[in-house]
Formats: structure tokens, C-alpha cells, sequence
């Protein structure tokens, strides 16, 4: 029991301020990604050179490889507020008013999910974004009128999955895009042991390793897990993590040694026992394995392409041999598709 009877929080594993303990605070310690951050240091340096906002910036890539806590690190850098958001959240002209007028000079409003933007306010967004200006409504009914008020210059930080969404006036709105790659596992591993160090969790280089290679590229799965492990390691062994320790604990999770989990392992079984292999839509694919579209897509399968085990096809999705080989299945022969088998 703290003082004024404050209970002290317990953390779990959802729990924002564990979260927080470990998201990187500055480009310097935010592993990964290279190229976004070679150009956003050039960036951010002419931009405090000139005294100006920086450009608005879109970042698109998966869940979970750091395009939050990337636009948390640009604020640090600039020495500047930030106000965050999402596309889904914003619902009336009004509401993206009411942010745009309360930001600072050179503050940044980061929009989640600026793909899921409706229509009225995306349109807002564009004078916002070009002139710094914004309508606002006066008054109610038959006497209502508009009036622009001018806007103190912002940066807008949008970040998406799915950059093939975006409208193309907003994409053009843009200075810059940044893409996010999946990290490798060296790249993890790093993420891994400087968690790990924050954390006062001991590990040893091989276990961050094996904890890297079964993390999807993705950092926040690498961070999920090795808070797994360290349950494991604290209860079965001594609390250290070894690369025994973590292969044991990642089995016991039904992670197999590429990182696949039961439900990627599902949809290739469903992609080769239902569909022959493939092609199948995304549609489809999802209603046979019962998750939903969208997870499907932004989710499971840039792992599974990226690994070599799935390939989109203007036809739809198609199993490659290595998933065949990889779930002991054999090919059927496509003498037609020789691109494929
Ligand atoms: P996104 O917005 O792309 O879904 P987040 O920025 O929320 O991803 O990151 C998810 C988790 O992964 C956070 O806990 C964050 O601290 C961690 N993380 C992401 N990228 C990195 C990185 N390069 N280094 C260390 N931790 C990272």
C-alpha cells in the first residue's frame, strides 16, 4: 500500500506502463528500420535548422513494428507536443476541429488508422494539412455559417496497415513515406536484450536469439514473448533465460521454431486441404478459418509471405511448396502454373 492509499499497480501483461518502461524514447534506441530513421534524423535536423514544422509524414507497414512509438520519438526529437488519435475514433468535422485548434505551434497530431477516416472529415483534413486553415461552424439551423480559422502550423503524423487504402488527395498531402519492414531476427534480438535490460529479466545472448527467431519479425510479439518466457524461465528454472529455457517455453506456447502459431499453421492447412493449395480470395480463406479478413490480411500474412510460404496472386492466395513441405504435405503437380510448382 502506497501513501494516500494509492495500491501500487500490479503490472500485467497488457498493462500500459510496462509498455511505456520499455518503448524506446529516441531515435538512438530504437533498433531497426535504418532507412526510415537515416532520413527522419536528416529531416528532423533541416527542420529544426529552418524553425519549422516537419513535413507531414505517413507511416504504413504492420501492426506491431514501432510506427506509434516512432511517432512519439519524432516528437521527443522536435521538442514538441504530441496529441494522438485514430481514424476510426475521429467521427464529425467537428470533433477533428476541436484537435486541430488545441495543437501548439509545431505540435504533432498522430492519426492511427488514417485509412479508416470518414469521407467529411478526411476533407477537412486536406485544407488543415495545406493551408493550415479549418472551417468551423457558427451558430445552429437556418442561421448557421462557416468561418475559416487559421491554424498554427502542425505536422500530421498518419500511420496505416494498409497504405493501399488511402484516398489519393490525402497520400499527396504527404511529404514524405516512410515504409515499415518486418526486423530480422538480429534486429529482435536487439529489441530482446535491451527489453530485457529495462526489465532486469537476465538472458543470454542464445535465448534473445531464439526468442528473435520465433517473433514474426515483429517487435511487439518479440516483447510479448519474451515476457512469456521469463514466466516460464522464473518457474521452471532459475529466472535466467537460456536458449533451452526459451525453446521449451516457445514449444509449451505451440511456437514452432519459424515463429508459426496455431492459427498460421490453420490457415495453410486450410489453404492446402480445402483449396488444393490455392489460388483462393481472402474472403474466402478467412470464412474457412474462421478469423476475420482484415486480421487475415494484416496479421498473418505478410509473415507468411515474407517466409516463402504464401504468395498473393491476382487469382487470390496460393500455398508454395516450402508451406507443403513445411506441413508434410505433397504438392499436386500444376503443369499449367510453372511460375508457382
Ligand atoms: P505499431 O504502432 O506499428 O502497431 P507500436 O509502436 O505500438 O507499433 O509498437 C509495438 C510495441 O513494440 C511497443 O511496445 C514498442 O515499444 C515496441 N517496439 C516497436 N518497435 C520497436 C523498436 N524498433 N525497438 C524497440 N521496441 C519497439
Amino acid at each position: 500500500m502506497l501513501k494516500d492509499n494509492i495500491i501500487a499497480p500490479n503490472p500485467t501483461e497488457d498493462d500500459a506502463s510496462y509498455d511505456d518502461q520499455i518503448r524506446p524514447k529516441r531515435l538512438d534506441d530504437f533498433p531497426g528500420q535504418e532507412p526510415i530513421k537515416e532520413k527522419l534524423r536528416i529531416a528532423i535536423l533541416a527542420a529544426r535548422k529552418r524553425g519549422e514544422p516537419l513535413d507531414h509524414l505517413l507511416l504504413c507497414g504492420p501492426p506491431g513494428l514501432g510506427k506509434t512509438t516512432l511517432a512519439r520519438i519524432i516528437a521527443n526529437e522536435m521538442a514538441v507536443d504530441i496529441k494522438q488519435s485514430a481514424g476510426p475514433v475521429i467521427e464529425r468535422q467537428a470533433d477533428l476541429s476541436a484537435i486541430l485548434t488545441s495543437l501548439e505551434e509545431f505540435d504533432i497530431l498522430f492519426i492511427d488508422e488514417i485509412h479508416r477516416l470518414n469521407h467529411a472529415v478526411e476533407e477537412t483534413l486536406y485544407a488543415a494539412m495545406e493551408d493550415y486553415e479549418v472551417d468551423i461552424m457558427l451558430g445552429k439551423g437556418p442561421t448557421a455559417r462557416s468561418m475559416k480559422i487559421g491554424l498554427r502550423p502542425f505536422t500530421l503524423i498518419g500511420a496505416t496497415t494498409r497504405a493501399g487504402l488511402l484516398t489519393p488527395p490525402l497520400r499527396a498531402r504527404f511529404g514524405d513515406t516512410c515504409r515499415f519492414e518486418l526486423y530480422s531476427p538480429e534486429e529482435l534480438e536487439c529489441i530482446i536484450t535491451r527489453s530485457a535490460r529495462i526489465l532486469n529479466v537476465p538472458i543470454q545472448p542464445d535465448g534473445a536469439l531464439e526468442i528473435a527467431s520465433r517473433a514474426r519479425g515483429t517487435a511487439r510479439i518479440a516483447n510479448r514473448l519474451l515476457r512469456r518466457v521469463r514466466d516460464f524461465a522464473q518457474v521452471k528454472g532459475d529466472g535466467v533465460i537460456t536458449q533451452e529455457m526459451a525453446d521449451a517455453a516457445l514449444q509449451m506456447l505451440r511456437i514452432d521454431y519459424l515463429g508459426l502459431d496455431d492459427m498460421d499453421r490453420q490457415i495453410l492447412s486450410v489453404l492446402i486441404d480445402k483449396f488444393g493449395g490455392g489460388p483462393v480470395g481472402a474472403s474466402s480463406l478467412a470464412v474457412a478459418v474462421g478469423e476475420e479478413r482484415q486480421t487475415l490480411e494484416e496479421v498473418h500474412e505478410p509473415y507468411l509471405i515474407q517466409i516463402g510460404f504464401m504468395k498473393r496472386t491476382p487469382q487470390g492466395r496460393v500455398a508454395t511448396p516450402h508451406a507443403f513441405k513445411h506441413l508434410d504435405k505433397t504438392p499436386p503437380r500444376r503443369d499449367n502454373q510453372p511460375g508457382l510448382f
